[in-house]
């Protein structure tokens, strides 16, 4: 994609600080990182989002690798791996990515999603099953 940042930096067209690469994957720092270690991990091949990723199991297993490089390098106490598709989820790239952001005691990151109790669990639960 021409105009896509991530693959602009895939085609070395823009710089970043690129942590692994193999064939098929990419994985770079986060230039605004929550943290220190924030890195993208991306496929080569350019999709939008998670609904375009069926056929990228690999995604799986770089995903692991770099969570454990990261977690290693810098002793992370935790890490969080988030992924947003569609801008009301807070995609700004629209490019698929996975963030690798390490935790820290006292990092003050906060993952706020508000919960409320469940209701109408199967209603729900059986609507999801019959679109498979
Ligand atoms: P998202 O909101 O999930 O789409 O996240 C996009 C992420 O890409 C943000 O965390 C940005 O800081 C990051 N980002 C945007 N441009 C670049 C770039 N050129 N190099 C590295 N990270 C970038
Ligand atoms: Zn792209």
């Amino acid at each position: 994609m021409s105009n896509c940042i991530f693959c602009k930096i895939i085609d070395g067209e823009i710089p970043a600080h690129k942590v692994y690469e193999d064939e098929k994957v990419l994985a770079f720092l986060d230039v605004n990182p929550s943290s220190k270690g924030h890195t993208l991990v991306i496929p080569k091949g350019h999709v939008e989002n998670i609904y375009e990723a069926s056929e990228m199991d690999y995604m799986w297993d770089a995903l692991v690798e770099v969570s454990d490089a990261v977690k290693t390098a810098f002793d992370a106490e935790g890490l969080n791996i988030s992924q947003n598709n569609g801008e009301v989820a807070g995609q700004e790239v629209f490019h698929l990515h996975f963030h690798i952001t390490p935790r820290y005691t006292g990092d003050e990151i906060e993952v706020d999603y508000k919960r409320e109790e469940l209701e109408k669990g199967e209603e729900i639960a059986s609507k999801i099953r019959e679109v498979f």
